[in-house]
């Protein structure tokens, strides 16, 4: 199977009746960057720059910062990247900023909340972003909004950063695009506010799901309780395909089901044409991709959204098979 799968990685990810998906891969170390030559990935879908600080024992200067996105650019070559500025706290806590403990963590001081209360931190990074980008397209990802007001006030930043570098003569970037995750719920009720706003969207479906079922994403006990492919959890992803499509935003989903081949088809039956995953799942999912009828398949599951009253997980398994997926 692995060698079947490297047979088909110079194979463009295109479904039968021509539709182009894009296969992007998550990283978070530079030692992960070259999978996505020997992956065939269409670029960095989730760069989670977290982890370079998670294994340092101190805070990783600017310099250190610019050169590990240097090297990440350097490798990717012409392939996208998207960096996630630090998404800290939670289970992330790094042994040198003063934190707290906290009851729940998940629903604690992280992600975008402490970037706002220490935007020292925030500006930091993004200077090393833009200066590791120069002459490059970057592309930038705020994790955990809750409000567009946070988006917002990122943006501020970064138009700072850019003031400042643009002052000290540094060429820029050839583009910049500022994205946010959706991976809080309450941003359902913002999507025509903050689309708008963003330049692309990035759907986190691993924390979407563990807010939206109330089961804690790490807990084995609780985490087959529920289905992604479940009525609730298909209406959410394709009212955000939908809201992006409405607003001509790009759109992405990064969380761990689109690694999963079943998990992959319903989203691209939902409207999703670019997903990011493990290096390690771009083969099998580009295999189911390749033998797929992208428009057969939508209208099959939109006709479930419609009628169906539970998982579409089963009927998904056969419509694989009848078309010999
Ligand atoms: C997510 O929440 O789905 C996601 C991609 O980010 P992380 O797993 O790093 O929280
Ligand atoms: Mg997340």
């Amino acid at each position: 199977r692995q060698a079947q799968y490297a047979r088909l990685r110079d194979r463009e990810p295109r479904t039968l009746d021509g539709q182009r998906i894009y296969l992007r891969m998550n990283a978070g170390l530079p030692i992960d960057v070259p999978h996505l030559v020997d992956s065939g990935a269409d670029g960095i879908g989730l760069y989670r720059t977290e982890l370079q600080f998670m294994i340092s024992s101190n805070l990783p200067r600017l310099h250190q910062q610019i050169r590990t996105y240097q090297e990440i650019m350097d490798t990717a070559d012409d392939k996208p990247v998207v960096f996630r500025t630090l998404d800290i706290g939670g289970d992330k806590v790094l042994p040198y900023i003063r934190h707290t403990h906290e009851p729940n963590p998940a629903l604690g001081w992280r992600a975008i909340r402490i970037a706002l209360d220490r935007p020292a931190l925030l500006r930091t990074q993004m200077r090393a972003l833009l200066r590791a980008c120069a002459g490059r397209d970057l592309r930038m990802m705020i994790p955990f909004v809750t409000d567009v007001a946070e988006l917002r006030e990122a943006r501020g930043y970064l138009n700072k950063e850019l003031a400042h570098a643009k002052r000290h003569g540094y060429e820029l970037p050839r583009e910049v695009h500022m994205g946010a995750m959706i991976e809080v719920p309450s941003l359902l009720w913002q999507l025509d506010e903050i689309l708008p706003e963003a330049d692309f969207i990035s759907v986190g479906s691993n924390d979407l799901f563990q807010f939206l079922f109330a089961a804690d994403r790490g807990n084995a006990n609780v985490a087959a309780r529920f289905d992604p492919l479940s009525l609730p959890g298909l209406r959410v992803l394709r009212q955000i395909a939908e809201s992006a499509e409405r607003h001509k935003v790009p759109l992405t989903l990064c969380g761990e089901i689109a690694g999963r081949p079943i998990e992959a088809m319903a989203l691209i039956g939902l409207g999703y044409r670019s997903i990011s995953m493990s290096a390690a799942s771009i083969g099998p999912v580009k295999a189911m991709v390749l033998e797929l009828d992208a428009q057969k398949l939508e209208s099959y599951v939109l006709e479930w959204l419609e009628t169906g009253n539970q998982s579409i997980r089963a009927r998904l398994r056969d419509f694989a098979e009848a078309n010999n997926i």
